[in-house]
């Protein structure tokens, strides 16, 4: 079978390997479509250190093209989507159902303590308990069932009541889905804050209540103004201490702030703990999912909660992921969907 493979930072090679075997709980999954996702861009780059040669892709979805012995629950030719956390089910995390803070932290082709292989390859082993039965969902659809969990998870993470007022910094593809996933739950009015025209635009068109370009105006005063003052929830998606810092500033008394963007490791930031205390306002983090987000996402696509095709810019092959990166750090388009079967 076919891989990209990172063989070093900066350097994708697609590679023929040997198609794996399922173990005895595990499926092999056809991939019929895997997202690229900004964790992918990371590792790509050495910005999130790995250990190479590894094949990263972790927002996937095919078919099963075989099963482990002791597998029942599913049959060669099912449809699934691909969970890429896998807890170990043993540690008190685990028990609790925070499976995404699992002490054995192990993800298929994306961040985590242990990666295994990955989804940008026309095969990839998975555990029977990570595959979510997709019916007749279309596998592009799909993919987005991990980012959307982990926006379920980022929503979920807040205090929120129908009605709450959300200010979300940030509208690439994270964004506007944390903007779908937030009117879901009955927020209002969301303002979003956006430099780039298209971005922004589509926002407006996916349900923000008012969209600013923080190019032209100041974000924090312009936000304020479009929500009748500071909002409930200030949602920061894109991982920068100034924009940490913003989402922060348009936060209410007995709001929160949630960082959702991943910031650099070694970022810090100053806080002022007279303001935590005397205006109550809570920083809240939001890390990976839940087998259960995982679950609600699926459902969410199933039931068309969500406009994924909004969320798809276009179709590449393993051999496109390169010149993907680069458009990813210009910020051009939006998911870019790797169709490992697919060839130049
Ligand atoms: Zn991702
Ligand atoms: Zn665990």
């Amino acid at each position: 079978m076919r891989t990209a493979t990172l063989t070093d930072v900066g350097e994708i090679t697609v590679q023929e390997q040997n198609r794996p075997e399922p173990n005895d709980d595990e499926v092999l999954v056809e991939v019929g479509a895997c997202s690229v996702c900004m964790t992918d861009y990371h590792m790509y780059h050495g910005t999130f250190a790995v250990e190479t040669p590894m094949v990263p892709g972790h927002e996937s979805s095919g078919t099963v093209a075989a099963v482990g012995d002791d597998v029942s629950e599913f049959d060669i030719g099912d449809r699934v989507a691909i969970n890429p956390t896998i807890p170990c089910h043993t540690c008190s995390y685990c028990k609790r159902g925070e499976t995404h803070l699992c002490e054995n932290n192990t993800v298929l082709g994306g961040a985590g303590e242990t990666i295994l292989d990955g989804a940008f390859a026309e095969y990839i082993r998975v555990p029977i308990t990570n595959v979510e039965d997709i019916g007749d969902l279309s596998f592009d659809h799909a993919a987005l069932a991990e980012p959307l969990a982990c926006c379920v998870h980022g929503v979920n993470q807040v205090d929120l009541e129908q009605g709450d007022s959300v200010a979300i910094i940030g509208a690439g593809p994270i964004g506007l889905m944390l903007l779908q996933t937030f009117r879901n739950r009955g927020a209002g009015p969301i303002v979003v804050s956006e430099p780039d025209d298209k971005r922004r635009e589509l926002a407006a068109d996916l349900g923000a209540d008012a969209v600013v370009n923080p190019d032209n105006v100041d974000p924090v005063e312009a936000i304020r103004d479009a929500a009748g003052g500071n909002v409930a929830v200030g949602v920061e998606a894109i991982g920068l201490v100034p924009t940490i810092e913003q989402a922060n500033e348009v936060t209410a008394k007995g709001g929160t702030t949630l960082i959702f963007g991943v910031p650099d490791q070694d970022a810090t930031m100053e806080i002022n703990p007279f303001d935590i205390y005397f205006h109550e306002i809570d920083y809240r983090g939001t890390y990976s999912l839940t087998t259960e987000d995982f679950e609600r996402a699926v459902t969410m696509l199933e039931q068309d909660r969500i406009d994924a095709d909004a969320m798809i810019t276009e179709h590449i092959s393993l051999e496109d992921l390169p010149t993907a990166f680069e458009r990813m750090g210009d910020a051009d388009g939006l998911k870019k969907i790797v169709e490992p079967g697919a060839t130049e």
